[in-house]
């Protein structure tokens, strides 16, 4: 007879009651300070994902626990159909700090495009142009789950066996400007892209095309969608990816992961104009913006705003850069190229990116994979020199075990 009790059942084995979305390492974390994780078995790991770029402020930062604490012994949740004073205050502070002049809060980032792909159509119908539905997005993009997000990005492996893609969506090359061109017709409602991809490998868009697409954009009515939910909010080295390129503001953009530091945030800015559809009813969400989730996000967003912390991310990310093509030199038959902008880093490879990121787990340093046989690096934006310096030799390990087992490999196959 087994009979199971929590005590038993160990914490590391794929669970049968959890759907089988996620191919899991086995390793659980209790805890967190900063750039540092802990195991139930109380060993340390150096974390430079941030669970992909969400907890930007480190783990456990003691100013989002605070404010958590304090708001979870006054309200959680009202409803939007009040008034909700912190929303208001965050939604300011997001307009003040961008383009745009409203904001509407969800739960995530696929909520937050939900949003963004609705109120361009909308906008085109309260235009009187009801036939412009097309949304245009690109080859490499990661915008979500939700079936809008998936058909936006239009990834085959997310769209595969979940139905027909929905109408409406235009899937285009990366960064081929005359393609975009020929795209844009009397159907098109929004360009969507991410100024600097994230899952796909992280590829930053050229400033001069980003700049092209405005332009184009403001020529032909269509509206510029930016997915900054992994690239914004200072992983960039400024507030926003796209603060980098002069003239290239977008009309709606959607925001989350480091907006709630790890606590669930989603937000679609969107200039007035951009907005003018999105009159009473025609959207909503039960949970998003509410109190607990705004007190942190206030909180998280007084800090993102920082330009001492902006000037720390731009320190920490050169030194990454210069040490990084130091490691390509020593490694060339592991490391092919190093992309991506600020703390948003990709290391394309030449050896399989997955077996590269149990190297450098076995260094007890936590990165992520991406697109293109890429891993990416997203560390907390508040990570030190010397934890930078110390994931730098961690990496040096890992590429060196990844070149002794290509080595290996080879040997192997050549027959003595
Ligand atoms: C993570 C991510 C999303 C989806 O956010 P969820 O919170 O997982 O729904 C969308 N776009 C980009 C660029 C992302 O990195």
């Amino acid at each position: 007879m087994t009979e199971k009790t929590a005590s038993q059942a160990p914490a590391t084995v794929p669970s049968d009651h959890i759907m089988a979305v996620y191919s899991r390492t086995p390793l659980a974390f209790e805890r967190g300070e900063g750039a540092r994780l802990y195991t139930t078995d109380g060993e340390s790991y150096l974390d430079c994902m941030a669970g992909i770029a969400v907890n930007a402020l480190g783990h456990a930062n003691p100013k989002l626990v605070a404010v958590l604490k304090e708001q979870a012994e006054k309200l959680w949740h009202v409803s939007n159909i009040f008034t909700i004073p912190a929303q208001e205050r965050l939604a300011k502070a997001l307009t003040d700090a961008t383009f745009a002049d409203v904001v509407f809060f969800g739960n995530s980032g696929s909520e937050a495009i939900e949003c963004a792909i609705k109120t361009a159509r909308k906008y085109h119908w309260k235009n009187g142009q009801p036939e412009r539905i097309d949304i245009i997005g690109f080859e490499g993009s990661f915008h979500g789950r939700t079936l809008g997000a998936i058909n936006a990005s239009g990834n085959p492996n997310y769209l595969e066996g979940f139905g027909p893609p929905l109408p409406g969506f235009v899937h285009l090359p990366f960064g081929d400007l005359d393609a975009i061109k020929a795209a844009v017709g009397p159907t098109t409602a929004a360009i969507i892209l991410e100024p600097v991809q994230g899952e796909g490998g992280a590829r930053a868009w050229p400033d001069a095309m980003l700049k092209a697409i405005r332009e184009l954009c403001d020529e032909t009515g269509t509206l510029l969608i930016y997915d900054e939910i992994q690239c914004g909010l200072g992983r960039s080295g400024k507030l926003f990816a796209h603060e980098w390129v002069e003239g290239a503001a977008p009309d709606i953009m959607a925001v989350a992961k480091a907006l709630g530091g790890g606590f669930p945030v989603g937000a679609c800015l969107a200039t007035a104009e951009a907005a003018k559809g999105m009159t009473v009813g025609s959207h909503g969400s039960t949970y998003g913006g509410n109190p607990l989730a705004m007190a942190v996000g206030e909180a998280s967003l007084a800090e993102l705003v920082k330009p001492e912390l902006m000037a720390h991310v731009r320190e920490v990310a050169g030194y990454f850069t210069q040490q990084f093509s130091g490691l390509r030199e020593r490694y060339p038959d592991v490391i092919e190229d190093i992309r991506g902008k600020g703390l948003l880093i990709g290391l394309k490879l030449k050896t399989p990116n997955r077996e590269f990121m149990q190297h450098a787990r076995e260094q007890h340093l936590l990165i992520a994979g991406g697109g293109d046989n890429c891993v990416r690096l997203l560390p907390p934006l508040n990570l030190t020199i010397e934890e930078a310096s110390e994931a730098v030799g961690k990496l040096e390990r890992a590429c060196e075990t990844a070149r002794a087992k290509a080595k290996a490999a080879t040997q192997a196959k050549t027959p003595a």
